[in-house]
């Protein structure tokens, strides 16, 4: 689907210089498993639940993210029912850098695939992040259809953690649970290793200056 209006040069996504890099130690990113507990998120053909695939993809991220020293720390543990507004807060209280959420995204058209990015509206920042997990995602899997990131607005889903989150902050849709091959796929321990590492090479692109800005 195309209308995120991000095709503009200025927000395609770069590394930044190493001088302008906060040390890996000091790098926060909050790594959130979408729903859990009483809530399942979308459920898969064969039967997949949504919160185990993004809870198992969200541990794969852990790692990468710890690979490149950043320092972690999850919204949920466990397969535990946690608000929304609970992660953001949760996000905002930790002084992350960064907002991570992990989803896999459901279709009425079960032949719909491939990953998205979801970014809050008015949040560039955000949306340089998007792009730059985007763009890691489609070279990672560049047989998987391409979709370009999305603003997401009030109302919309995902608007509360995108929207409460005091940092630039994101919502990974990996892949399609409703269709059958993407379920197959997105339960698979390559495939999400390799997703996780998509997504952490897609922040290690957006780093933010020891003040917090990106400086572009
Ligand atoms: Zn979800």
């Amino acid at each position: 689907m195309v209308g995120s209006g991000f095709g503009d040069e200025r927000l395609a996504s770069r590394p930044l210089p190493a001088r302008d890099r906060l040390p890996a130690t000091d790098m926060k990113v909050l790594l959130d498993a979408g729903h859990g507990g009483t809530k399942p998120g979308a459920i898969g053909p064969s039967g997949i639940h949504e919160k185990d695939l993004n809870a198992q993809i969200v541990k794969f991220l852990e790692m990468a993210c710890q690979r490149h020293g950043w320092r972690t720390n999850l919204s949920r543990l466990h397969d535990q029912t946690v608000r929304n507004r609970d992660r953001a807060i949760h996000a905002n209280q930790w002084g992350a850098n960064v907002f991570v959420s992990v989803h896999c995204n459901a279709a009425e058209n079960v032949m719909v695939q491939g990953h998205e990015v979801l970014h809050w509206h008015t949040s560039v920042k955000g949306a340089l992040l998007a792009n730059a997990i985007s763009e890691a995602l489609a070279t990672q899997f560049p047989a998987r259809p391409a979709r370009p990131s999305k603003p997401r607005e009030e109302g919309d889903r995902g608007a509360t953690v995108l929207s409460r989150t005091s940092m630039p902050a994101v919502i990974v849709e990996c892949g399609f649970i409703s269709n059958s091959f993407e379920e197959g796929w997105l339960a698979s321990f390559p495939a999400q290793a390799a997703i996780a590492w998509a997504i952490s090479q897609g922040v290690e692109r957006t780093f933010p200056e020891p003040d917090g800005d990106i400086p572009w």
